[in-house]
């Protein structure tokens, strides 16, 4: 899962950007409003943490002009305590939850995971299809009860076509979830995780449409 934080306080940016790392997701951070307006035309973030009080582009300002596109990415606003008029206009203006400052870093990471889960429309944290199960919190990974190890990479790309099983996602798709912005990507980088993840999880585990992408078919 690919985070971007828009956040124009370096140390609370530092502070979740390593945290988010180190619970898997691939992290960036822009700490101005023109710098994150370009991230969000450039790219496909799963979610995005949006401090609202930021310089050269106001926080609501960038959240309105994505969902006037009506892009649906799922948006966390980050505020001050006392600005609750904020919040209210953040979630008016299509936020899908907030966070006050300060806060809990592990609040931080809870709260986004129980986001991505509900934009995907699922309410148990654990998923599972064809015998296979992923745990997103302890990152663990079952097939047919027997523990299975994979790479964090490979975690990433199981977890991002686990989250709906029969959808295809392309390869960019999957390069845009799984890579921050200073990772080298290997040219075939995403084909050997799924031959990686084929060889854990059996060969009809993950499907490729040749020219379009790779699924989880809904029937095996
Ligand atoms: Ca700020």
């Amino acid at each position: 899962m690919h985070a971007l934080l828009i956040e124009d306080d370096q140390m609370i940016a530092e502070g979740v950007v390593t945290a988010l790392r180190q619970e898997g997701f691939a992290a960036d951070w822009v700490s101005d409003g023109v710098a994150a307006t370009e991230a969000l035309r450039g790219r496909h973030f799963d979610v995005v943490l949006l401090d609202l009080g930021l310089p050269k582009r106001d926080g609501l300002d960038i959240l309105r002009e994505l969902r006037g596109r009506k892009d649906a990415t799922p948006v966390i606003v980050v505020t001050a305590r006392d600005e609750v008029r904020e919040r209210v206009a953040g979630l008016n203006a299509g936020a899908d939850d907030y966070l006050v400052k300060p806060f809990d870093l592990d609040e931080l990471i809870a709260r986004t995971r129980s986001l991505l889960r509900r934009s995907a429309g699922r309410s148990v944290p654990v998923m599972e299809h064809g015998g296979v199960r992923l745990d997103p919190v302890t990152r663990a990974v079952w097939n047919r009860d027997l523990p299975v190890v994979l790479s964090a990479k490979e975690f990433a790309v199981l977890e991002a076509l686990l989250q709906k099983p029969g959808a295809v996602l392309s390869r960019q798709r999957l390069e845009d979830r799984i890579y921050g912005w200073d990772d080298q990507i290997g040219s075939n980088a995403v084909e050997v995780y799924i031959h990686a993840l084929r060889r854990k999880l059996g060969s009809g585990f993950i499907r490729t449409l040749r020219g379009v992408g790779y699924c989880i078919p809904l029937e095996p």
